[in-house]
């Protein structure tokens, strides 16, 4: 499998970010990533004047975010954006029944006393028939729930990688149930809007730079990338809506291997996917280093030790998934895998 880094749900200037297509793949060629994902609000217009493309080494792909007061989703592969004035289970369909796909966006975003506004779902099971996915993870989202007042602003500026925390809980245990009932991919979104438009924040800070090096998502392809855009929007696309990926915290470390599968015979199941249980299975956890690690199997913890290999035979039937925290003294949240599928 080819492993490669993404940053997902970037805001530029066809809406209300600072900064067109090159300067948005210039920040990720530094700090990085293989791909972008733009996410403007309720307009495909970047898609319309630049197109999808390999621009300074990486592939920049277009969605958008459908962004009514609450309820935001982020909708990748499609070629008109619903109305946000109709309901969410409405645009949802309206995504999907135009062969696209999507991301409820930070589900359970906080809201904030400095900057009130209530950006959170208001309910989960829009359209179970609909395979849409998660957002668990959102950087901004958690930046601006993590303080409730000027002090905590401040100290977030002065220390800005010690307030990204894990997703929260909630989301966590939502999709985790949800999972039992069918495959539910999840993606990190960093939710980046560049300096320029977000004055009152150090430039440093709110830069695209900046904000591509904490949150990403990996994706995971059966063939590598060969710079031909419609055949590598396929691949990157296609893991995304699967759940073939997982989510890395780069605050805490890059990550240059990690795999979570489920052997059994000549076969492996992997993240995203989903398979008949088998009693020969072995679930084997490869990280990038010694850290702490968390299996959790139907919403709750399984398994947990400090390794950099673990290999569980016959676990069950059940919703695997992982968690890695780095770290002895105060462990940062640093890698969280999407599920493996085991049903019994
Ligand atoms: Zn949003
Ligand atoms: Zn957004």
């Amino acid at each position: 499998m080819y492993h490669y880094s993404g940053v997902v749900h970037i805001h530029t200037c066809y809406s209300d970010g600072s900064s067109d297509f090159s300067g948005i793949a210039r920040a990720a060629l530094k700090s990085g990533a293989h791909f972008v994902l733009v996410n403007d609000h309720d307009t495909l217009a970047g898609l319309y004047r630049e197109g999808e493309k390999y621009l300074h080494g990486v592939l920049v792909l277009v969605g958008s975010e459908i962004t009514p007061q609450r309820n935001h989703f982020l909708c990748y592969d499609v070629q008109r954006v619903p109305s946000n004035k109709i309901s969410p289970r409405e645009y949802v369909r309206k995504v999907y029944r135009q062969g696209g796909f999507g991301f409820l966006a930070h589900p359970d975003q906080k809201e904030n006393p400095l900057f009130p506004a209530k950006m959170h779902w208001d309910h989960w099971n829009v359209d179970m028939e609909m395979h849409y996915g998660l957002e668990i993870w959102n950087f901004f989202a958690q930046w601006m729930g993590s303080f409730q007042s000027v002090s905590g602003l401040i100290k977030n500026i002065l220390f800005p990688k010690a307030f990204l925390k894990p997703p929260n809980p909630k989301t966590l245990l939502e999709w985790d149930r949800l999972g039992e009932k069918r495959p539910v991919p999840a993606i990190a979104g960093v939710d980046a809007h560049g300096g320029r438009n977000l004055g009152w924040l150090p430039t440093i800070l709110s830069s695209y730079v900046h904000q591509f090096k904490t949150l990403r998502t990996y994706v995971m392809t059966q063939k590598p990338l060969l710079g031909n855009v419609q055949r590598d929007r396929v691949l990157i696309l296609q893991a995304l809506k699967k759940g073939c990926s997982y989510l890395v915290n780069h605050y805490a470390g890059r990550v240059n291997h990690f795999s979570f599968c489920a052997h059994f015979g000549d076969h492996c199941c992997r993240m995203g996917e989903e398979v008949d249980y088998d009693p020969s299975m072995v679930l084997e956890i490869v990280l990038p280093a010694k850290a702490h690690l968390r299996v959790i199997k139907n919403g709750s913890l399984y398994a947990q030790c400090t390794t950099e290999k673990l290999r569980l035979p016959n676990p069950g039937p059940g919703v695997y998934r992982v968690e890695v925290y780095k770290g002895k003294f105060r462990p940062r949240p640093w890698i969280f895998s999407n599920h493996l599928y085991l049903r019994g």
